[in-house]
């Protein structure tokens, strides 16, 4: 076969290799390269169909490329809601642990060693994490602090639990739905910035939950109004309310965990049960995290009600369940403290049902 032949043999459709193919050695061998040739041409028109109709719409393959190491629980969830599959995300502090206190195991290192990415909430509450950061994070590892990129010293709370003497603010902003959006906001630009090639789906995915927890906010505010201005006071164990109550019109009249985490003495005890008779606190609050028969006996010498169940950090139901979540908590806490403080549960649970269009 001579070289003009194979020029044209190639307009051949591909069976005619076939043809060719039981004739001698170079004959064979020209067989198989137009086989190829046509296979590779009609790969590549294959590959360009797909290419087209994934650039025309269709979604791409996910593939979780960024690691990022977490604190509490709804930090975790926040990250997991602007990342979705996008992410390896892993929280170092076990719902039901006292976030305060919280000291890294060994094991954590593993965790810290490969993320990408660091999210605290700063303000000073996950200082030993901070620290195996500096010494196991991985080289060159984004550590970003929400809670110091979200309100200026100034807007700092300092009280009986986090006094200003020993230069540890109160830390709890999440617990602000306004706070949290900004933390949203701040978790969604730094992935962003370290996965560029899924930054729309980032802030798609903010866009929508910025949605919701501004309808969760504006839900709060509403639900807060149900409650007359004598009912609007919140004493608590564990001090987590300060940014919340700024929020949403309460007044924080006392708490009952001192700075050092202990139990009150017994002059505090007596002292916050007159508290408590003298202001009409209609409850007293505790804690998920802090079981305290201390609080129970103020409560029930002072004549109110003992609720125990408002939770800073742990989210409520189990893993998958939708209200195990950042925003299933807070609907959990506002709706504790509307049935516990006279106000009306059933506004806002009607208005968390409306739909999240602010
Ligand atoms: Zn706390």
């Amino acid at each position: 076969m001579s070289s003009h032949d194979l020029d044209t043999s190639e307009l051949l459709p591909p069976y005619a290799c076939a043809i060719v193919c039981h004739r001698p050695y170079e004959d064979f061998y020209i067989c198989i390269t137009l086989m190829r040739k046509k296979l590779v041409a009609r790969w590549h028109v294959f590959l360009l169909t797909i290419l087209v109709l994934t650039s025309a719409g269709l979604p791409h393959a996910a593939v979780a490329s960024l690691h990022v190491a977490t604190t509490v629980a709804p930090l975790t969830d926040m990250v997991q809601q602007v990342g979705g599959d996008l992410l390896h995300v892993h929280g170092l502090v076990p719902e039901g642990v006292n976030s305060h206190t919280f000291q890294p195991a060994p094991g954590d290192v593993q965790y810290l060693a490969q993320a990408d990415l660091v999210v605290l909430n700063g303000l000073h509450l996950e200082i030993p994490i901070e620290k195996l950061v500096q010494s196991s994070g991985k080289p060159g590892v984004t550590v970003v602090k929400l809670g110091e990129h979200t309100v200026s010293q100034a807007e700092w709370v300092f009280d009986a639990s986090f006094p200003k003497a020993q230069g540890l603010p109160n830390p709890h902003l999440w617990l602000n739905v306004d706070y949290a959006m900004h933390y949203v906001t701040l978790i969604r630009d730094h992935v962003s910035a370290l996965d560029r090639d899924h930054a729309a789906m980032y802030h798609h995915n903010a866009a929508s939950y910025l949605t919701q927890l501004a309808h969760l906010d504006h839900c709060i505010t509403a639900a807060m109004r149900t409650l007359e201005p004598h009912q609007r006071k919140l004493l608590t164990y564990h001090d987590s309310w300060p940014y919340f109550a700024r929020r949403y019109g309460l007044t924080i009249v006392g708490v009952v965990q001192p700075a050092n985490f202990s139990e009150p003495s017994p002059r505090e005890v007596a002292r916050l049960i007159d508290q408590l008779r003298r202001e009409k606190v209609p409850a007293v609050f505790g804690s998920e995290v802090f079981p305290s028969k201390v609080l129970h006996k103020i409560a029930s010498e002072a004549g109110v009600r003992y609720v125990t169940t408002l939770r800073d950090d742990v989210l409520p139901g189990a893993p998958g369940e939708t209200d195990h979540s950042y925003m299933g908590m807070m609907r959990h806490n506002v709706t504790t403290m509307l049935e516990a403080l006279g106000g009306t549960p059933a506004t806002f649970a009607t208005c968390l049902q409306e739909p999240a269009t602010r």
